[in-house]
């Protein structure tokens, strides 16, 4: 038996996995997208990033940055490596990309405020 704290929502449900006769059951989530977070967490676990880039431009330093969509829970490190490596030169606007594709993974690291455009 496995335990999974579910982080799809703030309710944080305990689930159970067990198995029995090669089928796989779900107990404790409230809901079917703690069932479906179960099953990713057992195939193919998953993340998002949120994080910071750094600019070149001395009224604001950084700006905040998220991938666009989940990215495997072991290319971690790695895409914040290179978002790490990222100095910023112009000005984007919130959901354009500032790295795209990022290591080939089809998603994008993309700007969550317009901060650089509006000052
Ligand atoms: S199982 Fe549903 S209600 Fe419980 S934490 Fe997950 S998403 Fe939230």
């Amino acid at each position: 038996m496995r335990e999974l704290v579910c982080i799809v929502c703030p309710k944080g449900c305990t689930m159970h996995i067990d198995e029995k006769d090669g089928e796989t059951i779900i107990t404790g989530n409230t809901c079917k997208r703690g069932e479906k977070f179960a099953i990713s967490e057992m195939t193919e676990p998953k993340r998002t990033i949120c994080s910071t880039v750094r600019t070149s431009f001395d009224e604001m330093p950084v700006l905040p940055v998220r991938v666009s969509d989940e990215i495997p829970k072991d290319r971690i490190f790695d895409v914040m490596a290179e978002i790490n490596k990222v100095c910023l030169k112009e000005r984007v606007r919130r959901g354009e990309p500032v790295i795209k594709n990022v290591l080939g993974l089809g998603v994008d690291v993309i700007a969550t405020s317009d901060i650089l455009k509006d000052i």
